[in-house]
């Protein structure tokens, strides 16, 4: 800066100089001096307007026809001004790629100014929360009016969190928390949180169904123990009457429990790959299943079979053998006495191999359908108890067939039946090889 100074001194010095001489070849030196001066300040005037016009109009390069002072002052300002623009696009960028991530968020984030007016809002905040542009500015109160988050914003208590039906669709939960950031601002994050109410709320249900399923037999067992308590010479007869009595219930909670326990590992464990798994013999693991359950039927129902020779399927044994056994128990349980049921283990080219339970007996109503598969739930909580069923049934023969890639389909109609239909994919399929070799045939 000094060096233009100097520059500019000169330039001074030499044009007075010039002026002062040719004044003096005029015998006029004193108005030499004044021309001079007024010369220079007529360029320096003329210098000093181009610097202006620069300034106003924000060329980028600075003119080529300044010197002296002026030519410094634009280069500095010229400097200063590539510097900012440099940075202002980095921020921009940095703004852009933080909208971008902040628009891919799933949760709605608001940042709201000191007065709790809207300063900004990502894109998941207009369709979680019905923010329009036109809201930004705006009180959030004024567009959220749910008494409890009015109250909320009011408090200020960012360390607490709250939870709110959504403005869009009262069937949704979200979650809000706000906290203080950059300069007297707050960033609001809002997260649906209802699946997680949802498994809250079945966790809830589950343990007060387990608790109340465990509760009736244990107050019977209970009941039979104070009076033989209380009786201190009851005759062996009457003991013995007692006892069996007690084991209904006993038997129950043993149920409950091994069901219990299945479950858990069931849903806990990795599904089997086909693989990693043993063949499995479908036809003779039925007749195995027949025998068990004949100590219920008793020669009530009429059982019969329809079995693809030779197939067999991939899979774990004892979880193949718990929900095939669940279906063809629950066939003999809740259908009337005489009923007819059908065995069916068959394969076919579109939907693989599919294990099915056919019952000609009363049948569901609609209604249950979509829900029998739920742990605890029957369609005739009495009939359940009474024939030793646990309601968890269904659900042990879903989590079997999620396992192994399968799923369960139900097909039933009052006064018509039922049918129990569990599928299995290709790869769970084994053909012995003359099999084998028909179905390969058959695909090409
Ligand atoms: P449970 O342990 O009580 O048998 P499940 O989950 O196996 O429970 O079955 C749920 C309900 O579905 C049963 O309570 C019963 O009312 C109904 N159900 C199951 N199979 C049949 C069937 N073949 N015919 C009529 N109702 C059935």
């Amino acid at each position: 800066m000094g060096e233009s100074w100097s520059k500019e001194f000169w330039r001074l010095v030499t044009d007075l100089t010039i002026f002062w001489f040719i004044g003096l070849l005029f015998g006029q030196p004193l108005w030499g001096l004044i021309f001079g001066f007024l010369f220079y300040l007529t360029l320096l005037g003329r210098r000093a307007w181009t610097f202006q016009k620069w300034l106003e109009q924000k060329l980028s390069e600075p003119p080529d026809d300044l010197s002296g002072v002026f030519e410094e002052f634009a280069y500095r300002i010229y400097r200063i001004r590539n510097r900012s623009r440099k940075r202002k696009k980095r921020m921009s960028e940095l703004l852009r790629r933080w909208q971008d991530s902040s628009a891919a968020l799933p949760d709605a984030a608001v940042v709201l100014n000191r007065d709790t007016s809207i300063a900004w809002f990502n894109s998941t905040a207009s369709s979680m929360l019905g923010l329009k542009a036109s809201d930004t500015g705006y009180y959030i109160g004024n567009l959220l009016r749910s008494p409890p988050f009015v109250h909320f914003v009011k408090a200020g208590d960012y360390e607490e969190q709250l939870e709110i039906p959504s403005p869009m669709d009262e069937g949704r939960t979200l979650n809000i928390r706000i906290t203080p950031y950059g300069r007297n601002q707050t960033l609001m994050l809002v997260s649906d949180v209802t699946h997680i109410q949802r498994l809250m709320t079945m966790r809830r249900d589950f343990i007060a169904n387990v608790s109340h399923e465990l509760r009736t037999p244990l107050t019977v067992i209970m009941g039979y123990i104070e009076t033989l308590k209380d009786d201190e010479d009851s005759d062996p007869a009457m003991l013995k009457d007692y006892i069996q009595r007690i084991e209904a219930p006993a038997q129950r909670m043993r149920s409950l429990v091994e069901d219990l326990l299945l479950l858990s590992s069931l849903d806990t464990g990795a599904p089997s790959s086909p693989e990693s798994s043993s063949v499995i013999n479908v036809a003779s693991m039925v007749k195995n299943i027949l025998t068990e359950v004949e100590h219920i039927n008793q020669g009530k129902h009429v059982i019969t079979q329809d079995m693809e020779p030779g197939l067999m399927l991939r899979g774990v044994e004892k979880e193949i053998y718990s929900a095939f056994n669940n279906l063809v128990t629950n066939a003999v349980r809740y259908t009337p006495d005489g009923t007819e049921i059908l065995i069916r283990w068959r394969s076919d080219q579109t939907n693989g191999g599919r294990f099915c339970v056919i019952d000609n007996g009363q049948g569901i109503a609609p209604e249950h359908l979509p829900r029998l598969t739920e742990r605890f739930y029957r369609v005739d909580v009495g009939r359940s108890r009474q024939t030793g069923g646990t309601g968890l049934g269904l659900a042990i023969v879903k989590q079997v067939l999620r396992r192994h890639d399968g799923e369960l389909n139900i097909f039933s109609e009052l006064e018509n039946g039922s049918e129990f239909c569990c599928n299995f994919p290709h790869a769970r399929l084994v053909w012995p090889e003359q099999s084998r070799e028909n179905q390969r045939s058959a695909v090409s």
